[in-house]
């Protein structure tokens, strides 16, 4: 039975019917929620985020519609007298949330919960059962804190019965298969071609935000159906091989794109991770992707909430560097290739692939001793797949170790010798990757010893007593004035 008396508020997140209470006669989505304040500044969000978040809802309108019910986009500045407004016109005596997944957003709508209270508007908060597997409360009723990571894994795969044989044991009798995964194909060619042709709604977007969009991403269901469809059809094959891997004129190589799809609700983990468990493919292909949702995506979702209240004041190394201005804008002024590169695609597509986040961009900051938290705002408003749940563990635990130990066992980085193995950047570069003094050595060389010099003790800590051995065959007092001098040149 429908009732009249309750609405439901619909979040950017949940831009599938299967997040409606179905029963209910009245929706009301907030398009203005981006503009929350994040960490004390306003969120600029990128032009693909901004047309899926209006498209997204467009289309969940057009088919609240074909059942007769009240579908309000709500753009205004003031929410609470707009909803004091609407509760009136429409006789409402309850609003209902699905929880926010991001905790800033929650933050807010529990200050809007209290100023509703003076005008005897209720808000009430449900629970999310789509956006994770595990609820955090599941999560914190199983773990008192966040578990090493491996044995969450095999967790994960033992509850959710993900690759597991009937006496219990791993599919194949291997937990994982990495030993046949990151490789790299000198050969290798771009394969990756699905488009979509730009929706009513997506056009829409387009004239109301008075910008063109270079790329197309899923917006309602059915393109999510399609865009996971083509991933199983073209690139499962070789997804495990070459997750690694990184090509100039081939950004996806063999990856699924499915975050955001999968981020703003479009599709849930749990039938991706299915869809790929029912593929008749390799296991290292299977193992590798299942991997990355049923474990990276719901342990980083966890251990944000677990450790959401410390982090944003931790920066174990002490970096305070500003970004160079070609983060922001203008990134052709960016004087190394790979990165040059990478921040392009993401100033033209707002996506770019993990190994190029973790070991182009986020190595660079290490190395360069880039604030971390500056960082991560970046990140926020540059990706489509940006939520705050994943994209601060990423960016300021996994990515720049501002916590220390708590996540990751070590800082990624890694010279120019990593990134000549793992791709095609130096194709095109002035740089010479072997080199480390000379007028054409690549950066990332000299700024690798300084900060294996810089950070010694921990390097040891980590057991890695043969990277700062190999300080001895290096002139660490060159490599600081190179760096010093590159340092200069970026601002
Ligand atoms: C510094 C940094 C920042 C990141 N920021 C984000 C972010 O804002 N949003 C986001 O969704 N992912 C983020 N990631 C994780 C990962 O890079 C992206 O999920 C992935 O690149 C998305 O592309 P894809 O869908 O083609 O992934 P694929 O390579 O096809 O992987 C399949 C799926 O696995 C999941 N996944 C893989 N790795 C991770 C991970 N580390 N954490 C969570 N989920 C993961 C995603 O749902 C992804 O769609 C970040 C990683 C790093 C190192």
């Amino acid at each position: 039975m429908s009732d009249n008396s309750l609405c439901q508020i619909v979040l950017y997140n949940q831009l599938w019917e299967q997040y409606l209470y179905t029963d209910y006669t009245h929706f009301l989505y907030i398009h203005n929620i981006w503009k929350i304040n994040f960490q004390g500044r306003e969120l600029q969000l990128n032009t693909h985020s901004k047309i899926i978040d209006y498209a997204g809802w467009k289309h969940l309108i057009e088919s609240l519609k074909e059942q007769w019910k009240t579908a309000e986009f709500l753009i205004e500045e003031s929410f609470i007298s707009w909803i004091k407004k609407y509760s009136q016109q429409h006789n409402i005596s309850e609003f209902v949330l699905i929880n926010p997944v991001e905790d800033y957003v929650f933050k807010n709508f529990q200050k809007i919960q209290k100023q509703l209270r003076k005008y005897d508007i209720k808000l009430t908060f449900t629970q999310d059962s789509q956006s994770f597997f595990l609820s955090h409360d599941d999560f914190k009723k199983q773990y008192k804190k966040p578990p090493i990571m491996e044995y969450f894994y095999r967790f994960m795969r033992k509850r959710e019965n993900i690759l597991i044989t009937d006496d219990g044991k791993p599919e194949g009798w291997e937990w994982n298969y990495d030993k046949e995964n990151r490789k790299y194909d000198r050969k290798h060619e771009r394969s990756w071609s699905f488009e979509l042709e730009k929706n009513k709604y997506w056009q829409e977007a387009e004239e109301y935000y008075q910008f063109e969009s270079k790329f197309t991403y899923p917006t309602n269901r059915k393109e999510s159906l399609k865009l996971i469809d083509y991933f199983l059809e073209h690139h499962l094959d070789n997804f495990g091989r070459l997750e690694d891997a990184m090509y100039e004129d081939d950004a996806y190589v063999h990856h699924s794109l499915l975050s955001s799809s999968i981020n703003y609700g479009l599709l849930t983990p749990r039938e991706v991770v299915k869809a790929v468990e029912q593929r008749d493919t390799a296991m290292n292909n299977k193992e590798w992707f299942i991997r990355q949702v049923l474990w990276w995506r719901e342990y980083m979702y966890h251990f944000f909430h677990s450790y959401k209240d410390t982090i944003y004041t931790e920066n174990f190394l002490g970096h305070t560097r500003p970004l160079p201005e070609y983060f922001w804008k203008n990134p052709e002024n960016c004087p190394i290739n790979s990165l040059k590169v990478t921040l392009q695609q993401v100033h033209s597509e707002n996506m770019s692939h993990h190994i190029q986040r973790l070991m182009i961009i986020g190595n660079f900051a290490l190395l360069c001793n880039l604030d971390p938290h500056e960082l991560n705002h970046w990140f926020f408003e540059y990706y489509t797949d940006a939520f705050e749940w994943v994209v601060t563990p990423n960016v300021l635990w996994m990515s720049q170790f501002a916590d220390g130990w708590k996540l990751a066992t070590k800082p990624y980085v890694a010279s120019a010798n990593y990134i000549q193995k793992m791709s095609d950047y130096y194709k095109n570069s002035q740089h010479n990757p072997k080199e480390k003094y000379t007028d054409d050595a690549c950066p990332f060389n000299y700024l690798y010893w300084c900060f294996v010099a810089d950070n010694k003790e921990t390097f040891e800590k980590w057991r890695q007593q043969f990277v700062v051995k190999n300080l001895e065959k290096v002139d660490i007092k060159r490599c600081r004035e190179l760096k010093e001098k590159f340092l200069k040149e970026q601002y």
